[in-house]
């Protein structure tokens, strides 16, 4: 909800949601929690937010490609570990892994975090 939760750059209170992978590269990264950052105005639409700054904006995504790697340590992960991990329910993984190849081992973990990158690595 707006405005609930600190401004994770000043800790503001009247805070905006902000999808660190944008809705329109990822539709289906909308309602995975860790996406999700809470910033005061300023911070999310002022001169030094990830919507007027380049740079600002490539380094939380390269933050949130670090705590995805961090989360994910094995190479392989089947659809209730993901859910696990992303704490979502396993609706929202299938949107997740839909284009993904499952193997017999699992999802691949460096195709998963490229997947929830929006397709991309920022490193
Ligand atoms: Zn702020
Ligand atoms: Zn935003």
């Amino acid at each position: 909800m707006e405005g609930y939760k600190p401004c994770v750059k000043c800790g503001l209170n009247y805070s905006e949601r902000h999808h660190i992978i944008y809705k329109s590269s990822a539709k289906y990264m909308e309602f995975i929690p860790i996406n999700i950052i809470y910033l005061c105005r300023e911070h999310h639409r002022g001169n030094h937010s990830p919507h007027k700054n380049d740079k600002i904006n490539k380094q939380y995504k390269l933050d949130f490609q670090r705590k995805l790697e961090s989360l994910f340590i094995k190479s392989n992960y089947n659809e209730l570990e993901i859910s696990e991990i992303l704490e979502v329910n396993i609706k929202e993984v299938m949107r997740i892994v839909k284009t993904l190849k499952y193997y017999e081992e699992g999802y691949r973990t460096r195709e998963l975090i490229k997947r929830c990158l929006g397709g991309m690595f920022y490193d």
